[in-house]
């Protein structure tokens, strides 16, 4: 059978990993992180992740660690509320879903699947690729090279596989002007209003800082912010720092926020930017995933995109004869992105102003940001509305699609 090695052990990686390994490749995935990575705020389980997922029969498990969700809430730096969005809006397709889990449960879920099936590398990742007459010869960091008949870059955003193959990032990536630090809050008291509320306080500047429940009284926060760069991943002092400047007239939970930032086991700060690959795959490399063609969190499609994409991946080269001829699986690999660049495209295609309301500039662009929020939700304006979101709707199942118009 095939050998194929998968960059990175994230959503992906991990459920192209599954659906190769079930069918008897051999597969093996190396994950920079020295474990499985928790972290991370809450995936939406409408549309492509619930069809893919129940597809690998992990549904069941997926629903048993759904959040308890109400809705989403906008509070001002006193914590009164400004606007309200529960889950019933729009019959169910509003900015927050009854069914959403936290990115780690949904990690775990696909990893403990996964493991039996694949051979697993943690703290390894690629050093070089080089092609060879049938396959790719790879330089790990720490193991023994290897060759494998095809290698597969779920390395996320910044990935090293697309800048060994294809180029520096600033060639793929396009900033979308803001930054967001994510992270886990274990010991703090319970933020007033939370149980089952996703609370957002926007601040002038274009910054946010937002919380939303866990299951075991944790609460996983996200703070906003402008910038296209930011200081080293290494040098979290500096980032901390930088937290404490941008937010330190912010009110409301902030200052605890901040302090309980250093503390938290799964801190990580990033810019809020989309991936732009004019070509995914080239020869017996491909890329799959955030390193391919992420949309950003304010997408709200990553693990979406990341699911479909791995389940065409999948199918694309379900004949394994694909990968002993070039030609054929170049065709595979092509028509692999002949299924994936449409829901991309739409998914990366924002609605117009989507970066401004997430994070407006001024005291009265978040009045006004409130007040739609209000006003869009009233019978006369709800459908007309429901049909704006179209970056989600795109994607979304039939049963979606039927539910906004
Ligand atoms: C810890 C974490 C938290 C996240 N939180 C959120 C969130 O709150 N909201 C949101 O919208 N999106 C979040 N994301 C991104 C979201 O998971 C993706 O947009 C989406 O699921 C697509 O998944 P992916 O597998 O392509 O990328 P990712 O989920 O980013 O996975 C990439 C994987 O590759 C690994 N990796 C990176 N570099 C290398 C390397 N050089 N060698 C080997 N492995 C490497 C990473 O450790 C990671 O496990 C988060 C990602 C991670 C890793």
């Amino acid at each position: 059978m095939p050998r194929v090695l998968v960059v990175g052990g994230g959503i992906a990686g991990d459920a192209v990993a599954l659906m190769l390994g079930r069918a008897g490749w051999e597969v093996t995935v190396a994950e920079i992180a020295p474990q499985l990575r928790g972290g991370g705020q809450a995936v939406d389980l409408r549309g492509d992740c619930r069809e893919v997922l129940a597809k690998l029969g992990l549904l069941d498990e997926v629903l048993s660690v759904l959040l308890f969700q109400r809705g989403a809430a906008w509070v001002d730096r006193d914590g009164h509320r400004l606007a309200t969005m529960p889950v019933e809006a729009f019959n169910g397709n509003g900015y927050v879903s009854k069914e959403e889990l936290l990115r780690s449960d949904l990690a775990r879920v696909l990893h403990d699947a996964t493991n039996a099936h694949v051979t697993y590398l943690f703290g390894e990742t690629v050093e070089e690729l080089e092609d060879a007459p049938h396959g790719v010869s790879v330089t790990f960091r720490n193991a023994p090279p290897a060759e494998f008949d095809l290698v597969i870059g779920a390395d996320g955003a910044h990935s090293r596989v697309r800048r060994l193959r294809f180029g520096p990032e600033e060639t793929f990536r396009r900033p979308l002007g803001l930054a967001h630090a994510w992270f886990t809050l274990e010991e703090t008291p319970k933020t007033p209003g939370i149980d089952g509320w996703f609370l957002t306080h926007n601040a002038p500047g274009s910054r946010a800082a937002s919380v939303r429940p866990g299951h075991r009284g944790e609460q996983e926060v996200g703070l906003t912010f402008p910038a296209t760069t930011l200081p080293p991943r290494q040098d979290r002092e500096a980032q901390f720092a930088l937290l404490d400047r941008v937010f330190a007239d912010l009110g409301w939970r902030t200052p605890e926020f901040l302090d309980a930032a250093r503390r938290a086991p799964d801190f990580a700060l990033d810019t809020l930017d989309q991936i732009h690959v004019p070509k995914w795959h080239d020869g017996r490399v491909v890329l799959l995933g955030d390193s391919a063609w992420c949309a950003s969190p304010l997408s709200g499609l990553g693990t979406a995109l990341a699911l479909r994409g791995a389940e065409a991946l999948a199918d694309a080269i379900a004949d394994a004869d694909a990968l002993r001829i070039p030609h054929r699986l170049s065709d595979a690999l092509t028509a692999f992105e002949s299924a994936m660049r449409p829901r991309v495209d739409a998914a990366q295609r924002m609605f117009p102003g989507r970066v401004r309301q997430h994070a407006p500039r001024t005291e009265l662009g978040i009045r006004a940001a409130a007040w739609l929020i209000r006003q869009v939700q009233k019978p006369a304006l709800a459908k007309a509305f429901g049909r704006l979101m179209g970056d989600r709707g795109h994607l979304m199942d039939d049963r979606g699609h039927a539910q906004l118009a």
